[in-house]
């Protein structure tokens, strides 16, 4: 019967979960409240951003050494090249391969105001990590192109280099329709990118920042969506997670069943939503 097909489809599946570096003591809590509880569930690993032109590098640093230490569970940080000299990258990236780190995410991060291009890019940090050690690297790809590409094709070009440069994977920037993610999948195929292609699924909890997020990032937020928060109580955030919790079940539902093994989850450092999701896709702690 049907239930039984989708769950025998629900095999093999391996999930990372991203966090941010936290400010405050209460933001600290929540954390590591969410690690160890997503831990058990054995993802494949667990990624900190870091905040380009912040200066945060130092706390990326300390809550991968504590994640992976802790957990067990390899931690990757993701590390940007807009904000740093090809010397500085290269002893951040050797002191992180000495510190046991095997994965990064490698990323340009967004440019400062003003500031129109830049002498790295994804891809140059990408093959300057590689020519330091033998990292697992992951990289950016973007669904619905990225804000400054001039087009589909020239961004597709640019995820291509960074496959050549010797990137393993990519994880897609948040997106809300599965096909907007199966026909990128599609396209980055026909262009012969040898990239495993990870959907980043962001667990709605809080609508009015998506939609402030979505704006600046150049994802669109369908009609459906914005249809589904019509009428709720601003302080109903009971009702807001299991709404967030259907809308990404079912995004991976389908996908799941479209083949895709691999799921990054943009935790915003919580983890209930997250949870519920690998439980329905077949994930069990232990
Ligand atoms: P790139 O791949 O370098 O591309 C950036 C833009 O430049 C694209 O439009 C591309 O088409 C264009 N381009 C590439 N090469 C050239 C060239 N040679 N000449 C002209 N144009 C070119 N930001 C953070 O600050 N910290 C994080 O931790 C972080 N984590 C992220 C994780 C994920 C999964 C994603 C999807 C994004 C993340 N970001 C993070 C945001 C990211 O840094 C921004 O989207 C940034 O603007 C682009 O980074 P990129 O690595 O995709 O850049």
């Amino acid at each position: 019967d049907a239930l039984n097909n989708s769950l025998s489809e629900l095999r093999n599946i391996n999930v990372s979960f991203e966090f941010f570096p936290p400010k405050t003591e209460q933001m600290e809590q929540t954390l590591w409240h969410s690690v160890k509880r997503l831990a058990p569930l054995k993802p494949a690993y667990m990624s900190v951003t870091y905040g380009a032109n912040s200066g945060e590098r130092d706390r990326t640093h300390d809550v991968v050494k504590r994640i992976q230490t802790e957990t067990g569970v390899a931690a990757a940080p993701h590390l940007t090249c807009v904000d740093a000299s090809r010397e500085e990258l290269k002893q951040i990236a050797q002191d992180y391969w000495q510190a046991g780190i095997r994965k990064i995410v490698a990323l340009r991060g967004d440019l400062p105001k003003g500031v129109d291009k830049t002498e790295l890019y994804a891809a140059d940090l990408v093959a300057l990590l590689k020519e330091v050690a033998d990292f697992d690297i992951a990289v950016a790809a973007y669904p619905e192109i990225h804000p400054e590409a001039p087009n589909g094709q020239f961004d597709l070009l640019n995820l291509k280099r960074k496959a050549e440069a010797g990137a393993t994977s990519a994880i897609t920037q948040f997106f809300f329709d599965a096909e907007v993610f199966l026909r990128f999948r599609d396209r980055a195929a026909a262009a012969g990118i040898d990239l495993e292609i990870i959907p980043g699924i962001l667990p709605v909890t809080n609508y009015n920042t998506l939609v402030r997020f979505a704006g600046m990032t150049n994802v669109h937020v369908p009609g459906w969506l914005h249809k589904m928060y019509e009428g709720l109580d601003d302080n109903d955030q009971t009702t807001r997670n299991l709404l967030g919790a259907s809308i990404a079940m079912d995004t991976t539902r389908i996908l799941a069943k479209e083949g895709v093994r691999n799921f990054h989850f943009y935790t915003l450092n919580r983890c209930e939503l997250s949870y519920a999701i690998c439980h329905m896709l077949g994930l069990r702690a232990g």
